[in-house]
Parts: structure tokens; sequence; C-alpha cells
């Protein structure tokens, strides 16, 4: 593969698309060889004054769709997704990196996510409520909100906007969609799909085609400006810790909404009883799959004394046998890190862990003669003396803690002794640990799971976490309510004008 082939099959997928790019101000790279793949145009706060504009004139005309034709166009795009998703799979390996079995994967999840939204749009249900005066009925309703900005990371360019996007589209919002300044390729692709979808779906006005789903490509001074806009009710960003922390009080400050699914600093406790032969297998995927490089990536793992030196032995093997390269290639399981920023920050905590004490496996930087303008490594493991600073940090990087333990509870609260909380997991056969696990006084994440590891979720269930990881939930179960207003309504169909609470307050006005 040549800097070359890469620039050349990036244009052919975005022609696919519909995409034509001229030159633009913003260079897009591709962190398998570190090339030059296209270059956008940014937008400024001008454009985006612009686009906000438009979101608002669509939600007004999109507001009043009912919720199971808005889902038609859901299905439509769903369809534009199955058709192109080798496509926009591929793109997503070669913008962010991931081998091709996890950027289709991205894409089935968009499909996935579009299926629900769906359904979802025939059950945006609202209750009966029982009202304490007589001849008055209670009820709840739920209703569209506005425009959304989705303000997304650099590891999942397509599947967290299409968390977003697919539930807020049924809820009856508009979406204004900051990515990553890393991948704006993955999402011109991603509404330019959205554009078919549009057509086919028939009888838009221009002010549905122009403002439903907008794309605002930029850096964090673009995040900024939306978060800062009071047309903008929901402001869902996903990212690190340090953006939610700028993000939620400038929100805040306005009195809007936010979604925060921030950074994670995810744990698993391997008991005495559990399945190695699964563990192990477990611990591969989540701690060396997308290269570290997922908010839910294992990085601190618990074990039990009686079998740390087996488990450790096994994973050594393991780790041995990860084939990383290309991540196009087949049989590649780990690509390159997203850039030299990364590599540098991975190789900073490993340093830190061994002045610590650490016994460090792993971790060097290959295939650099190969492509000396990316970063591909090998996954470290560190065996850890204790739960220091350094480990209660997340490192976006494919590097796995492992410390010892002998007491359950104690694990546990070592475990929640992290500013972050989203996702993590017990691997156990003894029916007490993983129920003690899943209890209140057991794991403090928003994601607690027995016998699988932390990453790799499904759509159906409400994702986010909890402390620092910003105590939002995207995707499925009730999660859609955070793109609705909840309204309750009062009717009164007596004679008569109780008040509630018994209260009289009257005049003679006969
Ligand atoms: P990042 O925080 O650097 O950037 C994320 C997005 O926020 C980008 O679009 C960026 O331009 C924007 N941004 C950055 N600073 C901003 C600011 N001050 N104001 C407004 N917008 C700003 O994150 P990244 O390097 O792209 O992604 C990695 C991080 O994202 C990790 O911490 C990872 O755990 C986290 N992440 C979390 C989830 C989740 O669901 N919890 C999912 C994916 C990634």
């Amino acid at each position: 593969m040549t800097t070359d082939t890469l620039f050349r099959e990036t244009g052919a997928l975005l022609a696919e698309f519909g995409i034509a790019l001229s030159d633009g101000d913003l260079p897009v790279g591709s962190p398998i060889d570190g090339s030059r793949i296209a270059a956008v145009q940014r937008h400024d706060r001008a454009d985006l004054d612009r686009m906000t504009a438009a979101a608002e004139r669509a939600f007004i005309a999109w507001r009043s769709v009912p919720p199971p034709r808005r889902g038609e166009l859901v299905r439509l795009f769903a369809e534009e997704l199955r058709h192109h998703k080798q496509a926009l799979g591929r793109l997503v390996s070669i913008e962010a990196g991931k081998i091709l079995e996890e950027g289709q994967g991205e894409v089935q999840e968009m499909i996935d996510i579009c299926d629900f939204a769906v359904g979802l749009s025939r059950q945006l249900y609202g209750r009966v409520i029982a009202s304490e005066r007589p001849g008055h009925r209670m009820l709840e309703t739920w209703h569209p909100l506005g425009p959304v900005g989705i303000i997304t990371a650099f590891n999942f360019p397509v599947a967290v906007w299409s968390w977003n996007a697919a539930i807020a589209l049924v809820c009856g919002d508009t979406l204004l969609w900051k990515p990553s300044d890393k991948t704006p390729l993955c999402a011109l692709a991603c509404n330019a799909l959205f554009a078919r979808a549009i057509d086919r779906f028939g009888g838009a006005s221009e002010d549905l085609r122009r403002g439903l789903s907008q794309v605002a490509i930029g850096g964090p001074e673009l995040g900024r400006a939306l978060a800062a806009d009071r047309r903008v009710p929901l402001v869902s960003a996903t990212g690190s810790t340090r953006m939610g922390g700028t993000v939620a009080p400038v929100v805040a400050q306005r009195l809007g909404r936010t979604i925060l699914e921030l950074g994670g600093n995810n744990g698993m406790i391997v008991t005495q009883s559990a399945d190695l032969d699964l563990a192990v297998r477990a611990i591969l995927f989540a701690a060396v799959g997308t290269a570290g490089q997922r908010c839910t990536s294992l990085r601190r793992l618990f074990v039990h004394d009686s079998i740390a030196d087996t488990l450790l032995a096994r994973l050594q093997r393991a780790y041995a046998q990860v084939r990383i390269g290309d991540p196009l290639e087949p049989g590649t399981l780990v690509g390159p890190l997203i850039g030299e920023h990364a590599f540098a920050a991975m190789q900073q905590a490993l340093a830190e862990a061994r002045a610590e004490g650490a016994e460090v496996f792993g971790g060097e930087r290959v295939l650099a003669e190969r492509w000396p303008q990316a970063y591909y490594v090998r996954p470290a493991l560190a065996l850890m003396p204790a739960q220091s600073a350094l480990v209660q940090r997340e490192t976006f990087a494919p590097v796995l803690y492992v410390m010892r333990y002998r007491d359950l509870a104690d694990a546990i609260a070592t475990h929640n002794a992290v500013p972050q909380g989203l996702a993590s997991s017990i691997f156990t056969t003894d029916l007490r640990e993983a129920e003690l696990f899943t209890a209140a006084e057991g794991s403090d994440c928003g994601i607690v799971n027995v016998n699988i590891g932390p990453s790799g979720a499904e759509i159906g269930g409400a994702f986010g976490g909890e402390k620092e990881t910003g105590g939002g939930r995207e995707a499925g179960s009730d999660s859609w309510k955070a793109y609705m207003r909840r309204m309750t309504t009062t009717i009164n169909y007596s004679r008569d004008l109780p008040l509630s609470q018994g209260i009289r307050f009257a005049v003679d006005a006969s």
C-alpha cells in the first residue's frame, strides 16, 4: 500500500457517497500511514450561526410530522447504510485506523440503532395519571425539543452520531453535528447518505432538506460556539473529560441541557472461580481491540492472587500472537494509534509505570520503518504494585494495568476508587460474587457486565457512565426521553373547579 493508494481510494469512496471535495483549509490524514487523504473546508462561527438558524427553521416543520412518519425517514436512512456498509466501514478504517472488522461493526451499530428508532417512533409513550380531583384527567405527553448539537470524538466517527441522530430524529428534533476534526470525512459521508434518504422520503420542504441534518467542520472553538448557543436546547457531547468540563458549564450557564459521554477507566475483576478461557479472550478484545482507543477499553485488571500467575502467563502468550499492522489487511487485530500525541501519552504513561516499580511487557513502537509518519505499538501489560494516580487517569492507548487482590470487597473498593465510572466487568462462576458486583455495594459504573468484557455494548441498553464520565445516557432503553420535552396536562371535564390539595379560594362573582 502506498500513500497515493489511500488518497485515491478515499476519493473513490467519497465519490460513491456523492461527495466531490475541492481543496479546503483542513487537511485530513490517515493514521494508517500518516499521509494526507483529503482536505476539507472548515466552517467558522458565521457558518455555524447560519446552520443553527436553518436547524431552527427545519425544526418548525419537522416537529409537526407524525413520529411514525419521522421513523420512515430513519428506515430509509438505514437502507442507505445497509447498501453502503462496506464503503462506509472502509472509510472509517482509513480515517480512524480501525481494523476493517470494527469499521464494519460501527456501521452495523448505526443500522441497529436506526432499526431501534423506527420501532420507537410508534412508542413515544406518555402516561395517564390518576388525578386527585373529581372530573379531571392528568396526562403526560412528550414533544420535540429543538435543534440538538452533537459533538463527537474521533474514535467512533459514525456510530456515536447515529445513536443521537436516529433517536433525535424520531423525537422530532433537528441535528447539528460537530464531528472530531480528525474524522470529518466520515461525517460528510453519513450526511450525504442521509441526504439520499431525504430524497427518497418524498415531500420534504426546502427548509427540511437544508436544516434537518447538518455538519459543522472545525475544532474545539466550533464546539464551544455550539455549546453557547441558546437556540440549541440540548448538547450531546462525546469526548474527553477535559472537553466535558468545558462544555458543561457553558451549556449550564444558559440553563440548557447536556448529555455527556466522557472518558472511562474501565476495570475487570477476575475471581478465583472464573472461567479463564473466557476471561483471556474477553481481556484480549477489551484491552487490545481498537488499539485500546475505545471509551470502554479495558485499562485496569484485578486478578485474584491464586490464579494471577496462570492468567498472566496465558495473557502474555495471547498478546504475543496479536497481529499488528495495516487495519485494511484481513487478519490484522491491532491497527495504528490515531497519531503522535497518543503515542507520546502512552510512552509517558509506561515511563511513569516503570518509575513506580511496574514490570512492563510490550508498549514499544513497531513498523516505524515501513510507516515513519504513523504510530503502531505493541499493546502493553503493566504489572502494577498498586493503583497509583497514574492508573487512576485515562491514557487513551493499549495499556493494561494489572493488579493482584485477595479479598473481593477490597477489589471492588479499589475498582471504584477512580474518578471515572463508565464500564466494568467481573469474571466469575460464583453466583454470590456476580450478584455482589452488580448490587448497590458493587461496581459504581453505568455499565456492569458479568462474564463479558467492559467494551462492545449493544444498542438496546442505555449507554453511559457515572462520575467524571458525565452521567449521560444514549442509545436504547428510555434514553430517548432526554431528546424530548415532557408536558404535564390536567384536563377538567367537570362543571366545577376544585383546587388541588383541597384549597378553597373563591369570591362570590355571580
Ligand atoms: P476530545 O475531547 O479531544 O474531542 C472530542 C470532541 O470534542 C471533538 O469533536 C473536539 O473537537 C471537541 N472538543 C474538544 N474540546 C472542546 C471544547 N473545549 N469545547 C467544545 N468542544 C470541544 O476527545 P477525542 O480525543 O476525540 O476522543 C477520545 C476521548 O473521548 C476519550 O477520553 C474517550 O474516553 C472519550 N470517548 C467517550 C465516549 C463515551 O461514550 N463515554 C465515547 C467515545 C470517546
